[in-house]
């Protein structure tokens, strides 16, 4: 296999060995594994399809690679096989600042989209917080979201049309530089497909003003509960801001330890709240009542940004607080899950009252705005006791979203991670569907195998192998 893909796209660009499997064999969710035999690194759509028909001829799963930051399990090569990694698919292609749209090959990473039309006054407005690394193929796999996806959406709305090649090895295309052309109702079922349906390698994409006017607060709050009150009432009120951000005081204690970031006496819980638009008075107005309603929860302190500087600074807790994590405990699940907003203060108690069951440290660090939960357990992967109490504190904090009305993921995709929790979701009619849509497209046993829909026959039995070594 290693010397007919060496053919194929060159021998510089396989990967094969110990290390390379080790480096493949998950993304940023780490409790469950499975090692590639290789990895190819296709230049451009062309090589894209060779590869996958080679795996098609030779029947040999393949699965696509982003970044690897997904936080689901989603590039997992679940039934081994090839991972084809868009590392070298990093070439903006097109630049339409008039009609605001542009081409982008899948590995180009979020960031950089924005920053190359930053001078035009656009940006691409989906931001996960991995921007400076995550792709536009996996943003478009997981249909991200981002701090300001309150505002602003998560990825589908802004993909215009998308080249892809599909479990067949075909390159198909669907929609292009404008909305509505020809395939592009298409586009709604592949993004967020985790990389089930074919292997994206170009995107349309549609580019947003930046914003005239930006306000920014940081308000420093004595509970958990004062917090999430807030974001409830924000939201009552029909302020809608671009963000809001919650972080809690398992968060601020990595920062502090990590980047010695301080805060207010007795802060328990940190609101970022950033208010924008055309009508700098309009944003004004947004903002006073939201210090009103900080006000109203006893907030210890409300800090706004007066110039750009300041504003990245009090971004900088909500930026680096994942990353502190690392000073706190080895291994980390990041987990995904959405409530209706009022149900915020309630969710939150349970998700303490779950770590403390499992005795599974929690720290939160969420899109308060959109009811899209993170809770971060951390803990030490190379225990297996550890790792089985993470995951069924995971279920239940998920199942209780479920209960008061919420969803199994707002952002972070199923892969493998939630894939007994589709079930709960999902009525067998409700999967059954899903598996027909994925059908159109192919019979699923090749491309990104084991994904998202549960009980595919052939992954059944490799299931406990994912988790073999920590169980
Ligand atoms: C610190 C941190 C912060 C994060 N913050 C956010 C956030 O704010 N919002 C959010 O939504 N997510 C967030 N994430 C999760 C993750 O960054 C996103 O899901 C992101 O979109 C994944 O991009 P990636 O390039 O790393 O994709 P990968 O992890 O490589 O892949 C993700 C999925 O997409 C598929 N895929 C990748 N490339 C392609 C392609 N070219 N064609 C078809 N399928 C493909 C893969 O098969 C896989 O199923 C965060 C993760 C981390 C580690």
């Amino acid at each position: 296999m290693i010397a007919d893909l060496s053919r194929l796209v060159g021998p510089e660009w396989v990967l094969s060995g110990a290390a390379a499997e080790r480096a493949y064999d998950s993304d940023a969710y780490t409790v469950d594994r499975s090692s590639p035999v290789a990895i190819a690194l296709p230049k451009d759509t062309a090589e894209v399809a060779e590869i996958v028909r080679y795996c098609v001829a030779q029947k040999i799963p393949y699965t696509a690679r982003g970044a690897g930051t997904g936080l689901s399990g989603g590039v997992l090569p679940a039934l081994g096989g090839v991972v084809i990694s868009t590392k070298r698919l990093t070439a903006i292609l097109e630049i339409d600042t008039e009609n605001r749209a542009m081409r982008a090959q899948s590995g180009v990473a979020n960031k950089k989209l924005s920053d190359a039309v930053k001078h035009a006054g656009l940006h691409f407005a989906p931001d996960p917080s991995s921007q400076t690394v995550s792709t536009l193929g996996g943003n478009i796999g997981e249909n991200a979201g981002g701090p300001h996806t309150l505002k602003y959406g998560v990825t589908a709305p802004h993909i215009l049309g998308i080249t892809m090649v599909n479990p067949e090895g075909e390159i198909v295309e669907f929609g292009g530089p404008t909305a509505g052309l020809p395939g592009s109702e298409f586009i709604g079922l592949i993004v967020g497909s985790e990389g089930t349906l074919g292997v994206v390698t170009e995107a349309w994409v549609q580019l947003t003003p930046i914003p005239r006017a930006i306000q920014t607060a940081l308000i420093a709050f004595p509970s958990v509960r004062n917090a999430t009150e807030a974001v409830a009432e924000i939201i009552r009120l029909g302020v809608i801001p671009a963000a809001l951000e919650m972080m809690d005081h398992g968060i601020l204690g990595a920062l502090r330890a990590a980047f010695n970031l301080q805060y207010p006496e007795g802060t328990k819980a940190l609101l970022l709240v950033e208010c924008d638009g055309d009508d700098a008075a309009v944003v004004a107005e947004e903002m006073t009542r939201v210090r009103q309603v900080a006000e109203r929860q006893s907030a210890l302190s409300f800090t706004e940004a007066t110039d750009e500087r300041e504003r990245q600074k009090l971004w900088t807790a909500r930026k680096k607080g994942v990353g502190a994590m690392g000073r706190v405990a080895p291994t980390v699940v990041t987990h995904d899950g959405v409530i209706p907003r009022s149900k915020l203060p309630e969710m939150l108690e349970t998700v303490y009252a779950v770590s403390a069951e499992y005795q599974i440290g929690v720290a939160n660090i969420f899109h308060a705005g959109d009811g899209n939960l993170h809770p971060c357990f951390y803990f030490d992967d190379r225990d297996p006791d550890q790792v089985r109490r993470v995951v069924l504190a995971g279920e239940k904090v998920i199942a209780r979203c479920l209960e008061l009305g919420g969803s199994v993921s707002g952002e972070h995709g199923i892969g493998v991670e939630k894939l007994d929790l589709m079930a709960i979701m999902f009525t067998p009619d409700d999967l059954e569907y899903q598996a027909m849509a994925k059908s159109i497209f192919s019979d699923g046993q090749l491309c990104n195998p084991c994904k998202v829909l549960p009980n595919q026959k052939s992954c059944t039995e490799h299931r406990k192998r994912w988790r073999g070594i920590a169980w």
